[in-house]
């Protein structure tokens, strides 16, 4: 493996092969050999020692390379194939700023991550200029993009807004953006970026949840400062204020500076994965969606159970790049998640699900990350599957999904139904998120956020006097008129009780007898045990997903199917056109 990637290096048009230190292990056969006879062992050989080392030294070489042959043949093949599909999805990954410093500043470094990413099927790399109070240096970034580029990868930068400036008075990492020194130093950060990339993301930190003297000033007073500007904001409400003042700042200390630098600059919000609380910490997704350039979707759903980071069913990343995606439109690029808390069975999962959510890149975050603790072996499942997940890819994005209506308006409120939406998706229900009412869905789930819209109440009732069936949370019923919800036989309550991970609990019988009357409208029909992701397309294309640790048997269409643990299973029915 080391004398292939020695030998890729050589032919590498970015790499300075010499100073590899793989190229370094070929090189030591001879250099073994020119010191023995430098020394007193090496005088002492005769001739015929030194022809049968040199034969020997030859033979090792031969058999080396004749074994390490198709390991070289599979790397290129991996290449090849992430850089034919590059246009449909791409992998990509992400240097943090301590990693520009800590693992791109050597050749050694550099080619180690360029060898990984290849091996990958990564074909983007984002190198990282802020982080932590951290800059990395431009000559450091300015290195490793010139030798990514070179070697034929795309290269973007990255900034994450932790411990800058002035800190919130809740979470310290992050930031108070009233203060207009933290405002200017953010805008410094992003002139560097922009003199160095045409692209920028901005990782998931791009919140404040800061509650100090002058935000309650600000607050009270209803008005947003940036600079020498103020802007009114709607309400007295520390949501209103926060969604205000993120949006502002955004505007003026960071895109239009950053583009001010250099007009071809690109900026990107990464949203994160916490999306039932984006409103009170300051993200506004459709006045950001339409503010930037692009938008990237956190898909991190990692281990249920994890002791640390669970809680988040697998099926929210299929939610959550759906639902963004609906806002974003053609804004939308990719998915992203980690390896934090994860198993390689999860691992995977996360791909398959930010993939099936339409997304057009999965980031790998992070280069550094996924070089310790379950980094390794996850991403050796990952390789594994690479091929099937880039065909997934393909078959999703010609196709358009079908299945109930998950309506979450922008900036609405969980009250006690939390990510209600994930929990719904793992019974085997498919969902088709939306942000706007769904007046033409054949079907819809309605939960609390509903009532962020106004005159949700009258656009229900017209919606039932369709006759279309509508599956409602009972925290939702109860605060509708009885008429709208009871007796009605469109109408199902769904027994939520405020407390959506007891979802997870509903027996089979029950879901088998919901998904029958669930699915109907869509002439489809599943039976089959809890925690099953089923996503339906408009052509009757399906794939399910077992997310259990046993095999799951279901149902479907009358048609009897075995998913293996944590595995999936998938039809396509029709011939996907060619790019
Ligand atoms: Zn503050």
């Amino acid at each position: 493996m080391r004398l292939a990637r020695a030998l890729r290096a050589r032919v590498d048009p970015g790499g300075a092969w010499l100073a590899s230190p793989d190229v370094h292990l070929v090189i030591q056969v001879g250099r073994g050999y020119r010191r023995a006879e430098k020394t007193n062992v090496g005088a002492s050989m005769n001739t015929k020692t030194r022809t049968s080392m040199l034969i020997r030294s030859f033979l090792f070489l031969g058999m080396a390379l004749l074994a390490l042959e198709p390991q070289l043949a599979a790397d290129q093949a991996m290449w090849d194939l992430a850089k034919a599909n590059s246009s449909i999805h791409r992998f990509s990954t992400l240097f943090t700023a301590h990693d520009v410093r800590d693992r791109l500043s050597t050749e050694q470094g550099l080619q180690a991550a360029v060898d990984w990413c290849r091996d990958t099927a990564v074909t983007q790399v984002y190198l990282e200029e802020f982080r932590d109070g951290y800059q990395a240096e431009r000559a450091a970034l300015e290195k490793a993009k010139a030798r990514f580029v070179g070697s034929g990868f795309d290269v973007a930068g990255c900034i994450t807004t932790t411990q800058l400036g002035k800190s919130s008075t809740g979470w310290k990492t992050i930031s108070c953006y009233t203060d207009q020194p933290t405002q200017e130093k953010l805008q410094a950060i992003f002139e560097y970026a922009a003199s160095l990339f045409n692209e920028i993301m901005i990782d998931d930190f791009w919140f404040t949840d800061c509650a100090c003297s002058a935000c309650e000033t600000a607050r009270k007073e209803k008005k947003v400062t940036v600079g020498t500007h103020s802007f009114p904001v709607a309400s007295d409400s520390w949501e209103d204020y926060r969604r205000e003042l993120m949006l502002r700042v955004s505007k003026e200390r960071v895109i239009r500076p950053a583009k001010r630098i250099n007009p071809q600059a690109q900026l990107i919000i990464k949203y994160p994965q916490w999306y039932d609380r984006f409103h009170e910490r300051g993200y506004d997704v459709v006045s950001e969606s339409a503010a930037f350039d692009k938008i990237w979707v956190g898909t991190e759903t990692r281990d249920y159970r994890d002791p640390r980071w669970g809680g988040t069913p697998q099926y929210e990343g299929i939610f959550i790049m759906r639902w963004l995606g609906g806002i974003g439109g053609a804004k939308t690029g990719g998915g992203w998640y980690d390896w934090l808390g994860t198993t390689e069975k999860t691992y995977v999962e996360q791909a398959r699900g930010t993939i099936l959510g339409g997304a057009r890149e999965s980031l790998l975050f992070c280069y550094g990350g996924l070089q310790g603790t379950t980094g390794p072996e996850n991403i050796k499942a990952l390789r594994r599957e690479i091929p099937e997940l880039l065909s997934l890819a393909k078959q999703v994005r010609v196709r358009q999904i079908a299945g109930l209506a998950a309506y979450k308006p922008a900036n609405s409120h969980p009250e006690n139904e939390p990510r209600v939406f994930d929990f719904v998706g793992m019974l085997g229900l498919p969902l088709v998120p939306c942000h706007e009412f769904p007046s033409n869905a054949p079907a819809a789930f309605f939960s609390i956020h509903s009532l962020k819209q106004l005159g949700f109440e009258s656009a229900f009732r017209n919606w039932l006097r369709s006759g279309k069936r509508a599956l409602v949370t009972d925290g939702l019923a109860a605060k509708l008129p009885k008429d709208l919800t009871a007796g009605r036989t469109n109408v199902r309550i769904l027994a939520v009780k405020g407390d959506p991970k007891s979802l997870l609990e509903l027996s089979e019988p029950e879901l088998n007898d919901l998904r029958a009357w669930a699915l109907q409208p869509f002439g489809t029909t599943l039976t089959g045990p809890n925690k099953l992701g089923y996503s339906l397309f408009t052509d009757g294309s399906w794939v399910l997903q077992n997310f259990n640790d046993v095999p799951a048997v279901a149902e479907l269409n009358g048609k009897k199917i075995e998913v293996p643990a944590r595995g999936w299973k998938y039809e396509w029915r029709s011939q996907v056109p060619s790019f």
